[in-house]
């Protein structure tokens, strides 16, 4: 092994005001119909820190009930309210004023995503909340923008089209991005004019709830927004196959992914799904070594490597193979893990116990298989806590399981090839396509890998950029529909064609 990654012990931290004012005063509620209520069960469900393993909160245990509630809000909302029928220009001021909320409220934000997912403060600070605050902002602008078309019909005819909303969406996220997957959710469904039943992850349930205070604040009409806590199958099963929901946006794994198609099927609800990945890091000897090294480190450990696209399979060229090796794993080793509501800590713990088991599994199965570990390997004994050292594992082959699954955990897996035809053959050898990218000095080659390879984003000489203005989804298992940009208004609107007699 290379060394161990530098540890702090870890303490309860330092607790902002606001973000303890929020986490004190009884069980979180639901969010129904602008009002916040206890579950009809009156279930409440903990909220763990994994960093220490103390609870949080309580939060409202929704179920079938609650969601009937809740549709039957987001359908009057829908129906009768003004949301739909508001001008455009007054639809943007309101969203406008969320985005403003979410930058008011960063520390405290940015605090309670920290205790609830175990990501490190600066992450939080610098990536989740200001990526949820533009998302809103992004999407404020398109409102004024959906645009209808009017087409060329016969003489006697005048045809255009209008571009509605859809209706009552549910929209069910996971635990890796609470904030910013609420904002990918919510605000493009808002500037088409729907209403929103969201399910946050029950691991990490805080900060929707926070958001849910902000969008009543800026004045969205009662029952838009609709926020219900719980757990998956029964509060999302519900909601996935509730016959009053038009629209099911998900983000998650592929194995639920596939529950939430079915359960669709009732009701023919239009469906877009975001999910896992094991994405290829390809990176050719002729490239800028220590930029590959630094920025795949980035890649594959940020949010202790719990993202969709996160760079888990990192392919070296037979002739960088060992010199990358030995630089990923120096990078990583010095990795400081620890309290991750210290400003200078980089990895946290992982989300939960499960995902702590699952993941120390994963790296035993790959020793077993006879991948080597080059560092990590363990989890970081740190009294308490989900915390495990970021892991690189080399001599990995195409067809081991830590190569095939998502992992996702701090788990990079080296894999060597011999040419381009080599890269692009393993790279999509692989179930999944949600990202790629390649790494090369030669433009020629890294545009036509960029093509060849079966991914929703490729990545050239950089990875992990995302921008709400450009799609993000998957090819193949990894999902389809895509996210942000003008593709986001694609999910949310549909079209009416309408034809007058001249
Ligand atoms: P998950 O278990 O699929 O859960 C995602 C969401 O679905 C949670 O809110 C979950 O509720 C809910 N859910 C679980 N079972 C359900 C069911 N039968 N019906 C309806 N809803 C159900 O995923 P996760 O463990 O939270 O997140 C990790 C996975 O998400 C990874 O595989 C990752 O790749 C994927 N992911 C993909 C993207 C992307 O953009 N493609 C982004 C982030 C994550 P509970 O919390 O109560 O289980
Ligand atoms: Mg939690």
């Amino acid at each position: 092994m290379a060394g161990t990654a530098t540890i702090e012990t870890t303490t309860n931290g330092p607790r902002g005001k606001a973000a303890s004012q929020f986490l004190q005063g009884g069980p979180k509620k639901l969010l129904i119909g602008g009002r916040w209520v206890a579950a009809a069960s009156g279930k409440t469900f903990e909220t763990v820190n994994p960093a220490t393993e103390e609870v949080l909160a309580l939060a409202a245990e929704a179920d079938k009930l609650d969601v009937d509630e809740a549709v039957k809000a987001a359908r009057k909302a829908f129906e009768d309210g003004k949301w739909p029928r508001m001008s455009p220009h007054q639809r943007t001021r309101t969203l406008l004023k969320i985005a403003e909320a979410i930058d008011a409220h960063a520390e405290e934000l940015a605090e309670l995503e920290t205790l609830d997912n175990g990501k490190a403060i600066s992450e939080a600070k610098n990536i989740d909340i200001p990526a949820a605050a533009e998302a809103f902002r992004y999407y404020a602008g398109w409102a004024t923008k959906i645009y209808g078309e009017t087409n060329p019909s016969s003489p006697s005819m005048f045809n255009y089209t209008l571009r509605e909303p859809v209706g009552v969406c549910g929209q069910i996220i996971p635990w890796n991005f609470p904030l910013l997957m609420a904002a990918w959710k919510i605000a493009p469904a808002l500037a088409c004019g729907n209403t929103v039943v969201l399910k946050p992850a029950e691991q990490t349930p805080l900060t929707a709830l926070r958001l849910g205070e902000l969008i009543c604040e800026a004045g969205l009409p009662e029952g838009v927004v609709n926020i219900l806590t719980g757990f998956g199958p029964s509060a999302g099963g519900a909601l996935a196959a509730h016959p009053g929901v038009d629209k099911v946006a998900f983000t998650g794994s592929t194995e639920v992914g596939r529950e939430i198609l079915k359960a669709s099927a009732g009701n023919l609800k239009r469906l877009s799904l975001e999910l896992g990945g094991k994405s290829p890091n390809i990176i050719f000897a002729d490239a800028d070594m220590s930029a590959a090294a630094r920025i795949s480190m980035l890649g594959i450990f940020m949010t202790q490597g719990q993202v969709c696209a996160a760079g888990s399979r990192i392919f070296v060229q037979r002739a960088a193979y060992d010199e990358f090796g030995e630089k990923l794993a120096a990078l990583a080793s010095g990795l400081k893990l620890g309290n991750p509501l210290e400003a200078d800590t980089k990895m946290g713990p992982v989300v939960s116990r499960e995902q702590y088991e699952r993941v120390l599994g994963y790296i035993g199965h790959g020793a077993r298989e006879g991948a080597k570990v080059k560092t990590g390997g363990e989890p970081a004994s740190l009294g308490r806590g989900y915390f495990i050292k970021p892991t690189v594992f080399v001599g990995v082959r195409n067809d081991m399981k830590i190569a095939r699954e998502e992992i996702f955990g701090p788990v990079a897996a080296l894999l060597p090839f011999e040419n381009e035809d080599d890269a692009v053959f393993q790279g999509n050898d692989n179930d999944y396509g949600l990202a790629a990218a390649v790494w090369t000095r030669d433009i020629s080659r890294a545009h036509t890998v960029a093509r060849r390879l079966k991914a929703g984003t490729v990545w050239i000489n950089c990875y992990g950029l995302i921008d709400p203005i450009s799609p993000f989804g998957g090819y193949k298992q990894s999902g389809f529909g895509r996210e942000l940009g003008r593709h986001s208004i694609d999910l949310y609107t549909q079209v009416k064609s309408v034809f007058v007699k001249l």
